[in-house]
């Protein structure tokens, strides 16, 4: 139902958008709750949760940065 699509949440390892209530693969990491499409997802996130963890946020923070180098000609931003 397209209903659903506004609570499907997205592994962090593959990417896919996954149902939390369908999904049989979750972890609950830095605060935050993680659904996986597979064990073979959970697993990764497993070994390595924490680079997968910070990949969105990081995501974030370096746009931003992007913006502020563009914003000031590729000079750090506060050196004045
Ligand atoms: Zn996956």
């Amino acid at each position: 139902m397209e209903r659903q699509i506004h609570k499907m949440k997205t592994d962090p390892v593959c990417g896919r958008k996954v149902d939390p209530h369908a999904s049989g693969f979750a972890a609950f990491y830095d605060q935050r709750d993680f659904y996986f499409c597979s064990q073979g997802c959970l697993d990764h996130f497993h070994q390595d949760g924490k680079r997968y963890a910070r990949k969105g946020l990081r995501g974030l923070w370096s746009r931003y940065l992007d913006r502020v180098q563009k914003a000031t000609d590729g000079k750090p931003p506060c050196c004045h």
